[in-house]
């Protein structure tokens, strides 16, 4: 792929002046890609792209504080390192954003469904409209949106936001359904009483693993985070439904208006829990009431980092 080799000069180009580029290699099976901590040519030469580079590796920018590193970017993967900068938890010149077109990414689950252990896939091909995985049993080819991550079928932003190094033709946005946009208009026509029992029900099965949290490029307090802090001691370790949903409640409060809509919260949940929804809605409340849509805009204040005594949308009097 010549927009591949294009990036990989690129980045070989600027490693002298960083500490290390963040992107993506084989990982241990065909079907999986796994984060690439480049640092020499050679480490730049197993940097693929494509539908298995999954993660989004602007999380791991803000355990790089004062270095200098550089970061290879999908377009949502890029909104993210748009929302630090624009957060300040990293600065500008700090970081070479190094930009791609994506088709999309693969939702392994949806494979697992289709083609059973996931382990013993021995090829995985993506050509057009068809992924074509290899198992022992033979080749299964399936059509590309029934394997596709949800966020991808009606993704508005496949190329990069920002980047220093772009390789490759822009794509237009994607036009297909957004069942995430659907779950959650089916949430939203839950009664009050429906809706906390589904939340109940499917937080019984949490296991407070903090998967969600540590996946999210957002969620940086990490040692001092509420969930966990015994100084002061906000949440028990309690393995109860009210102690998990508090948990998420307070997590998604902490990403309302900030939440890029990754999905790495959801996709690293080894539970299946649909916390995406969550985020949505606050992120759904932040764009009705503020106008404002988390990291599009290098230049936009984030509405909850400025203060005005009468916000144009809260009616604070009329009640
Ligand atoms: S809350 Fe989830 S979807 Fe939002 S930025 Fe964090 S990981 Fe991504
Ligand atoms: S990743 Fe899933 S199981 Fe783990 S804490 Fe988050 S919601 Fe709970």
């Amino acid at each position: 792929m010549q927009s591949l080799e294009d990036i990989k000069a690129k980045i070989k180009d600027a490693l002298p002046g960083l500490d290390c580029v963040i992107g993506w290699e084989r990982g241990w099976s065909p079907l999986h890609g796994t984060p690439l901590f480049m640092r020499s040519p050679e480490d730049v030469d197993r940097l693929t792209w494509g539908p298995f580079n999954v993660g989004n590796p602007a999380t791991y920018l803000t355990g790089f504080k004062g270095k200098k590193v550089g970061v290879v970017v999908k377009g949502c993967d890029s909104r993210s390192v748009v929302q630090l900068l624009q957060e300040k938890l990293v600065k500008r010149e700090d970081v070479v954003v190094f930009g791609m077109p994506c088709e999309g990414v693969v939702d392994l689950t949806k494979v697992a469904r289709k083609v059973g252990d996931i382990a013993l896939v021995n090829a995985a091909v993506r050509a057009g409209g068809t992924l074509s995985v290899t198992t022992p049993e033979g080749m299964v080819e399936i059509p590309w949106e029934e394997v596709a991550a949800d966020k991808c079928l009606s993704c508005q932003y496949p190329n990069a936001l920002v980047s220093d190094h772009f390789a490759g033709e822009p794509l237009p946005p994607a036009m297909g359904r957004d069942p995430a946009a659907e779950q959650l208009a089916a949430l939203e026509a839950m009664a009050p009483a429906e809706l906390f029992a589904h939340w109940a029900k499917v937080m019984e099965r949490c296991i407070r693993c903090y998967a969600c949290r540590n996946a999210c490029p957002m969620c940086v307090c990490r040692d001092h985070c509420i969930a966990q802090t015994r100084d002061p001691h906000w949440l028990t370790q309690e393995d109860s439904t009210r102690e998990k949903l508090m948990f998420q409640m307070i997590h998604a409060l902490h990403l309302a208006g900030r939440c890029t809509e990754c999905g790495e919260c959801q996709r690293s949940c080894p539970v299946d829990i649909p916390i995406l929804a969550l985020r949505r809605k606050l992120n759904a409340v932040v764009k009705d009431l503020f106008d404002y849509q988390a990291g599009v805009d290098p230049q936009a204040v984030p509405p909850l980092f400025t203060f005005q005594v009468e916000e144009a949308k809260i009616n604070e009097r009329g009640w």
